[in-house]
């Protein structure tokens, strides 16, 4: 394996910043429980509420607003676990959101998409029409995992804020990569994770405005106000908090990670004119490029450019490490083979051109040249 390696699968976790790292290390080195009225328990108190004002400013919440949480996936399932008697959802969410929709109870409402993946405003008003008077929640991402597809959330909260619904994203992808202000968005809830921004894995948080109310989904003690029980984890939360603050200086630096994005996709057009970028058609993440080799395999190209030092993703690279066709390009319509041949490389603040360059000759090896075999 080559000794230098060059990381392009932000999307699936962002390298641990380094003031993330020391804020963690400080605080496990740290005793003391935050519930505990001691010195020792209040200077873990400090840590995880100086973390918690960090977190609010990355996406303009009150400190009051942040419940911390096990990840993304724990804050999505304890809002749709929220008691609703429907949910209004694309079918391009992230799998812990479908699966907590599906286990919820409520009655599921799928909003059509197009062919970029983004949600048709008059589908979602037509959905509206009938919801009147019920306990009802529209829940969108702001950016896609897969393919950087944004949708058009603020049109679409406030469609749903006029029919009385109570309004969730997960913000996961978008946090850190595009300005976020809930006080101006018709938000309830917001779903985030720290290590898509550079802090340590099973950290995240939940939004919860003051308006709204949940009920726990973890119950036992009275912790984070009793929207979350169970002793903090300090230690991710400190991470959490310090990689939060770093990402909220780094959103205005994304337009150097387009710069790259841009001039990887050119390169990639202009090597095959047949590869398809999927999303290309529409606002996407600065960072992400999901793009398609008719004729090649998504599982292979991502072994073949792992040997060559380079990490990306398969289009849907599932948890269990396996390769499972993609929900969200086959809601979008994509073709199977264009799908099956779907890579997604993700860029992050530390990105170099030399990095692209690198993606750029491997992928030409690992993919044009392979294809050029088989096809002689
Ligand atoms: N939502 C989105 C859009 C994601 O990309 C992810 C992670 O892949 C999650 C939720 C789950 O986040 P976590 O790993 O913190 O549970």
């Amino acid at each position: 394996m080559p000794a230098k390696r060059t990381y392009l699968d932000w999307n699936a976790t962002a390298p641990l910043r380094a003031t993330a790292r020391a804020s963690a290390i400080a605080a496990l080195c740290c005793t003391g429980n935050p519930s505990s009225p001691h010195a020792e328990g209040r200077r873990a108190r400090a840590l995880v509420e100086e973390a918690r004002e960090k977190v609010a400013l990355l996406v303009g919440a009150e400190p009051a607003e942040v419940v911390f949480t096990s990840g993304a996936t724990e804050a999505n399932n304890t809002v749709l676990a929220g008691g609703w008697e429907a949910i209004l959802l694309s079918p391009t969410e992230h799998d812990s959101l479908l699966a907590a929709a599906h286990a919820s109870g409520a009655r599921l409402h799928f909003l059509a998409i197009d062919g970029q993946g983004v949600v048709d405003a008059a589908g979602l008003a037509a959905q509206l029409a009938g919801l009147a008077g019920r306990r009802a929640l529209l829940s969108l991402q702001i950016a896609n995992n897969e393919t950087g597809v944004v949708q058009p959330l603020g049109e679409l909260a406030a469609m749903a804020k006029r029919h009385g619904l109570f309004v969730h994203s997960d913000a996961v992808q978008g946090a850190g990569r595009l300005a976020i202000d809930i006080a101006t968005r018709d938000l309830d809830f917001v779903s985030l994770s720290a290590h898509k921004i550079g802090g340590p894995a099973g950290s995240g948080a939940l939004i919860v405005r003051r308006r709204a109310e949940l009920a726990p989904l973890l119950k036992g003690g009275g912790q984070e106000r009793r929207r979350r029980a169970g002793t903090e984890n300090i230690a991710g939360i400190a991470g959490f908090g310090a990689a939060a603050a770093a990402a909220r200086s780094e959103v205005d630096a994304f337009g150097n990670v387009l710069r790259l994005r841009d001039w990887l996709e050119s390169e990639v057009r202009a090597m095959a004119p047949e590869a398809v970028i999927l999303g290309a058609g529409t606002e996407r993440l600065p960072n992400t490029s999901c793009l398609a080799l008719p004729g090649t395999r998504a599982e292979t190209l991502v072994i073949a450019l792992d040997l060559a030092g380079i990490a990306v993703s398969a289009g849907a690279a599932c948890s269990s490490g396996k390769v499972a066709s993609s929900h969200v390009l086959r809601a979008m319509g994509v073709a199977d083979e264009i799908a099956a041949a779907a890579i997604r490389v993700s860029l992050g603040a530390t990105t170099r051109e030399a990095d692209i360059a690198r993606f750029l000759a491997a992928w030409d090896e690992a993919a044009l040249r392979t294809r050029r075999r088989l096809v002689a």
